[in-house]
């Protein structure tokens, strides 16, 4: 049985407390999107009490990284624990950002996402390939490097979602062919399966990610194996975001 899609907005450090009626909106527009779909936004942790408030329903929101420890000396970091505290029941870890700008391994993308699920989160793992590595032919042998390093043992269905953002695709305007993401979404699948059965790979979401609009969505939500979104710049306006969800089949 195909996973419920989950159609995830990530608003990156963008949105204070003025920026919330644009949740609101979102919030009471989740009702009317169809049946049987998941929707999220990551805002900023500094407006993710505020943020939880809001959300209900089929709209949840959650956290956009975390540090893999509990609690301690931290200073400007926010832990999974404490995200959960304030209403978030998702976490992004390993964004392409997180990854270029703190210089985080797979080995901390895999100790962040074991950190949100002792403190009972979904961990969004994400993964992609640079254009240097896309151009060299190497798009499979990364993700399945990145897949495999930064997933732990103890995949559940419902406690990880991998999202597939192409690193040259985020933020550009730019989308890799339907035929390119059939096949990166193709081969994560098979990689789960050989790693976790068929059985826990198939509820397993695989989201994509980089470049999703409206105009684009339809189309990329209805590739095999893309189980739903996961929506920078688009998520930030609730008409697009509305409208990216409404396009999911
Ligand atoms: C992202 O940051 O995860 C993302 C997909 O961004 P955008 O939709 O703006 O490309």
């Amino acid at each position: 049985m195909k996973p419920t899609p989950l159609i995830a907005g990530n608003w990156k450090m963008n949105g204070q407390l003025r920026q919330l009626p644009e949740l609101e909106t979102i919030a009471s527009a989740a009702a009317d999107v169809g049946e049987g779909k998941e929707l999220l936004i990551c805002p900023p942790a500094t407006i993710l009490s505020a943020s939880a408030g809001l959300c209900h329903g089929k709209l949840a929101v959650g956290g956009q990284d975390c540090h893999a420890e509990a609690s301690g000396a931290h200073t400007g970091d926010v832990s999974a624990e404490m995200l959960a505290d304030l209403g978030a029941t998702y976490v992004i870890v390993g964004h392409s950002e997180r990854r270029a700008d703190h210089g985080e391994s797979e080995a901390t993308v895999n100790a962040k996402a074991k950190a949100a699920w002792r403190a009972g989160l979904t961990a969004i793992i994400c993964i992609g390939e640079t254009e240097a590595e896309r151009e060299a032919g190497k798009t499979l042998e990364i993700l399945g490097g990145q897949l495999a390093g930064s997933l732990p043992d103890g995949v559940q269905a419902a406690n990880t979602v991998v999202a597939y953002e192409p690193v040259w695709a985020i933020g550009t305007g730019r989308t890799p062919t339907i035929e390119d993401v059939k096949a990166a979404h193709d081969f994560l699948r098979e990689t789960l399966s050989k790693r976790f059965g068929d059985e826990l790979a198939n509820g397993i979401r695989l989201l994509y990610g980089g470049s999703v609009k409206p105009e684009n969505a339809a189309a990329l939500l209805a590739v095999e194996n893309v189980d739903g979104a996961l929506i920078g710049g688009a998520s930030l306006k609730a008409a697009d975001f509305i409208a990216i969800c409404q396009a999911c089949p």
